[in-house]
């Protein structure tokens, strides 16, 4: 294989398998991958963190440099304007779980590329399906592409995708560098509560 070529398999057989393995067991697979180039960058793999029966599942982007030092989502300030968002939403602990898009950290914190999204889709997809939470709350376009590439989301409009909703809202980064889409996010949370109250 040239170095730079993804090894991503089979997609069915692969979530299939990861399936049958369990919840604890994609979390080792997670561990030992090196699938795609982006395991050479990553110091901790980021696995997930919250109820492991949550109504809302919250898909993010990718590791950023907390994640990586820790192998927690979401732990830097982005980490802290998600609590924000979660407490707004009214969630408490067990009816959330967040994950993100691709495992490993990209290098210089770049955008993880499509090959490495497929190829970590696997993992993602077999989570969902074990968690089975009812909503899915797209954090971000990066979200959307590796979820649902073929649909065309609207921010804050929920659509019906594979017996789920399925809700884009911004990324909680957004939220810090363009602190305006603050109100807007949380006008996008107040018209959607029915989904999850
Ligand atoms: S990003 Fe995903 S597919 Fe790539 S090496 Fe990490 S766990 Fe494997």
């Amino acid at each position: 294989m040239p170095a730079e070529e993804e090894d991503c398999g089979n997609f069915e057989e692969r979530v299939r398998k990861l399936v049958e393995a369990g919840y604890e067991a994609i979390g080792s697979e997670i561990i030992a991958c090196t699938r795609c180039q982006l395991h050479k960058s990553a110091i901790k793999r980021v696995i997930g963190k919250g109820s492991c029966n949550p109504r809302v599942l919250f898909i993010g982007e990718a590791p950023g440099k907390n994640e990586n030092e820790t192998g927690i989502p979401f732990c830097g300030r982005a980490g802290k304007k998600l609590d924000k968002m979660i407490e707004y939403m009214g969630l408490t602990e067990k009816d959330w779980t967040v994950v993100n898009t691709v495992k490993c950290r990209p290098p210089e914190n770049r955008n993880p590329k499509a090959s490495e999204i497929d190829c970590c889709k696997p993992f993602l997809v077999a989570q969902i399906t074990l968690l089975d939470p009812k909503i899915i709350i797209l954090l971000g376009n990066t979200a959307e592409k590796s979820y649902c590439p073929e649909k065309k989301l609207e921010w804050g409009v929920p659509v019906e995708h594979e017996g789920r909703t399925i809700l884009k809202l911004y990324h909680p980064a957004a939220l810090i560098y363009t602190a305006s889409k603050t109100e807007t996010q949380w006008a996008f949370i107040d018209k959607n509560r029915n989904l999850w109250e």
